[in-house]
Parts: structure tokens; sequence; C-alpha cells
């Protein structure tokens, strides 16, 4: 009997020694905060003397930051960008903070080439403008016109911009104009003729 006692308190000693120990933040634990201004023990509940945050105000690209902990607040500002020059091809800066807030496209995205013959087809004028929103970007070309009987030739220099040929024996209202699409013609219904 007396041997069962003992058993009994050996027992209940180790429990109890069990129970400190396991308990969090005992003596040996170590206690839990968020972070180094966290002043209460997530665990024990235990308080501590800490020093509030130490805010700096939020950036462009970090939001409000906690100098001692690290502990962040909200979002980043983002970027403010500065007024667009109308070049696709050109970033825009940070008004704020001077980093690029929107990278410039690698190249211009031209949409279709319109080509005008001028009056006579002494010359024909190549032009292309970028189809990126925002970007006015436009490129031209006028070439003066090679002839060879009623065909008038202009070979442009821009690489971008196929040869054009035009045959002038086609008139319309007694005007030469070209027969071909991309060419200003100044109303009147196609009349074909031939000159002789
Ligand atoms: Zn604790
Ligand atoms: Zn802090
Ligand atoms: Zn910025
Ligand atoms: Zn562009």
């Amino acid at each position: 009997m007396k041997r069962t006692i003992k058993a009994f308190l050996v027992i209940c000693c180790l429990a109890i020694c069990l129970t400190l120990c396991l308990t969090a933040c005992g003596n040996k634990c170590e206690h839990n905060y968020d972070n180094d201004c966290d002043a209460i023990c997530n665990d024990c509940g235990e308080t501590r003397e800490v020093g509030a945050h130490d805010w700096s105000s939020a950036t462009c690209t970090a939001p409000k930051t906690c100098s001692v902990c690290g502990a962040t607040d909200g979002n980043a500002l983002g970027h403010t960008p500065a007024d667009d020059d109308g070049d696709c091809t050109t970033a825009i800066k940070c008004k704020s903070c001077d980093q690029i807030a929107k990278s410039g496209n690698q190249s211009h995205a031209y949409g279709t080439i319109t080509y005008t013959w001028a009056n006579g087809y002494s010359s024909c004028t190549a032009t292309r403008s970028c189809a990126v929103d925002g970007c006015d970007h436009t490129e031209t070309e006028t070439k003066t016109a090679t002839q060879d009987g009623t065909i008038f030739t202009a070979d442009f220099e821009g690489e971008a911009f196929d040869t054009q040929t035009i045959d002038a024996s086609v008139k319309i209202d007694g005007v030469t104009v070209n027969p071909w699409e991309n060419v200003d013609i100044d109303g009147g219904e196609a009349e074909e003729e031939t000159k002789n």
C-alpha cells in the first residue's frame, strides 16, 4: 500500500513537471512575439516593454514600414507617371521618384501604309503611323517619281515603303488618276478611257 502511494506521488510529480515544461513560455521556453515591436506574447500573453513602431512614410514602391521591426501598413503608393511625350518607344519617368513608371515599347507598331500621288504624278508620298494608343509617331517620305511613257514610278528610300508604280493613261473625269487603292481621288466616278 505504501508503495502504491509512493508511485502515485511520483506520477503526480512527473505530470506536474511535464505540464510546467510543456506550458508555452515556461521559464525555459521562448516567448512568441509577432515582431520586435509586439509587446504581448502570442503564447502566454505576457507583456514586455517595447517602443512603438517607428513608421516611415509609404513610397512609390514600398508601403509604410516600421524601421525597427520591418512591419508594413497599407500599400505602396505606386508611381505617378510624368506627361506622355506622345512617342510609345520613350519610357515615362515617375514624377515623384524619377524611376521609370512606364517602360517604352521596343519599336512602333505601324498600321497600314498609305501612298498618295501628287497631282500630275510628279511625286508620291508614303505615310505610316504608329497604331499604339496615345502614340502620335508618323513616318513620311515624299519621293520624286521617274517617268517612262505613261508609267510613273516612285522608288522610296525607306525600307518599309514599297516602290509605287502608276499608269497615267487611265483617266477619271478627264483627269489622270491612279486606278488603284490608297490614292487620293477627288470625287468623280471611274470612267476609264485609253489615252492615245
Ligand atoms: Zn510567452
Ligand atoms: Zn515596429
Ligand atoms: Zn515613383
Ligand atoms: Zn509608337
